[in-house]
């Protein structure tokens, strides 16, 4: 073992990393584009974009000017009674391009704290209202984060269980498959009439952590409409789905709903650095405004607003700008598409599936599908012995790489997940 790997056994407690059993971590020393290299010399594809966050592959060099050229300028600042030029820029450039119903940025750490920001903004909103509303409506296999809120309107099961006597109460509709698409909607209507509802909240499009589920865009549209024909907030976690990886800038833009909240990070600054945006109405804002403090949404971290961070921010809203960005996110599409077509009969698969730079393979189970299932592990050794890094998802396997991989490069990871799916035999 390395001297390295030997103090991070030491000193180090890894997320969602039971440390008694762990694989010793990958020594990664260099990142760039879509590879990663390790100190014994090896390299491996980053095919799950570093936990889904690196849209345009490591070491970019518009981030890295953007982010030397504002160190010089104002390296941190408070964000309460103070402002600075990158925060202003990045909220009016991120309101351009989202709904023109939305109309004030609220920043934050992360996906889940944008999460909490939306949750506490929708309570509050009630709350101000003179008619609190405490229930939740989220779909079933929902993940929107690790901080208690965001638990709370998440799938329960193993990961949270020490926590579930904490949460706030949620309902979760059935995951709307096809077949279950009206149900779904005459339950919704039978829970959002009764009035105590403060929003609703959804991944639009593809449930991420419970598999890369996907579902259509019309039902989003009418779950939108039915929730704000009741007058209940709603909120889409763009988290996940946000700067292209459904193959449009954001999932949402493939219906014509638009929400009350939209809560964005991951990609937000290229994946490269933390930051969450909670972006909301005019009329949620509009309810958080008096005379009295106590109406203020009393919320913050220390760094909010950091400007190192948005100017990167700023600078990944001009890399999606440009022509490439748009022309890879419909290549690798295209590319996934043929290899889905090759795959979707594939005796070893229950489903293949892909949503713009997504693709996802279910291998068939005896007993359902399960994160703790054993080929899970199979698959990521098998894959890290390829020279890949994916990170499955129990029986799913699958890709959502950064959008600078390279059609060889995609070709060897199909051509990876085929050998696996041999070796199986
Ligand atoms: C990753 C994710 C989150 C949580 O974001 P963190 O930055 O990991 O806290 C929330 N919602 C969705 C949909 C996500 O995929």
């Amino acid at each position: 073992m390395s001297k390295l790997l030997q103090e991070d056994q030491q000193y180090v407690w890894h997320p969602f990393t039971q440390m008694q059993t762990a694989r010793e971590p990958l020594e990664i020393v260099q990142a760039k584009d879509a590879t990663l290299y390790t100190a014994d010399g090896k390299s491996y594809l980053d095919c799950n974009s570093s936990w889904w966050v690196n849209i345009h592959g490591h070491g970019n060099p518009v981030l890295k000017a953007a982010l030397i050229e504002q160190y010089d300028a104002i390296d941190h600042v408070i964000f309460a009674g103070a402002t600075h030029p990158k925060a202003v820029e990045l909220s009016r450039r991120v309101l351009e391009i989202l709904p023109d119903n939305l109309a004030k940025v609220f920043f934050s750490d992360d996906g889940s704290t944008a999460v909490e920001v939306a949750l506490k903004m929708a309570f509050q909103y009630w709350h101000n209202l003179g008619a609190p509303k405490k229930r939740v409506l989220a779909l079933d296999g929902a993940y929107h984060g690790d901080t208690f809120g965001a638990m709370s309107i998440g799938q329960r099961g193993y990961f949270n269980e020490p926590f579930e006597h904490f949460f706030f109460e949620t309902d979760f509709l059935h995951f709307p498959t096809p077949e279950r698409e009206s149900e779904c909607l005459e339950q919704a209507t039978k829970w959002l009439d009764s009035g105590e509802f403060a929003a609703v909240i959804v991944e639009p499009l593809i449930q991420g952590s419970a598999g890369m589920r996907m579902y259509s865009a019309s039902f989003l549209q009418a779950l939108t409409e039915l929730a704000q024909s009741r007058g209940v907030l709603v909120i889409y976690d763009e988290v996940m789905t946000g700067w292209g990886r459904t193959g449009t800038l954001f999932a949402m833009d493939q219906q014509s709903a638009k929400p009350d909240i939209v809560c964005l990070s991951k990609g937000l600054t290229g994946g490269i650095l933390p930051l969450g945006l909670t972006v909301a109405t005019q009329a949620i804002y509009d309810a958080f405004l008096a005379p009295e403090t106590t109406k203020a949404l009393l919320h913050g971290h220390s760094y909010t607003g950091n400007p190192l961070i948005c100017a990167v921010a700023c600078a990944n809203l001009d890399l999606v700008a440009m022509p490439e960005f748009t022309a890879n996110i419909q290549r690798i599409a295209a590319n996934h598409a043929v290899f889905r077509e090759k795959m979707k009969d594939h005796p070893r698969l229950s489903d293949v599936r892909q949503l713009g730079t997504i693709l996802a393979l279910e291998i068939k189970m005896d007993s359902g599908s399960s994160y703790f299932s054993n080929i899970r592990d199979k698959a990521y050794d098998f894959f890290l012995e390829h020279g890949l890094l994916v990170r499955p998802l129990g029986n799913i396997i699958f890709l959502n790489p950064p959008y600078c991989m390279t059609d060889a490069e995609l070709f060897t990871a199909y051509a990876a997940m085929e050998a696996f799916l041999k070796e199986l035999d």
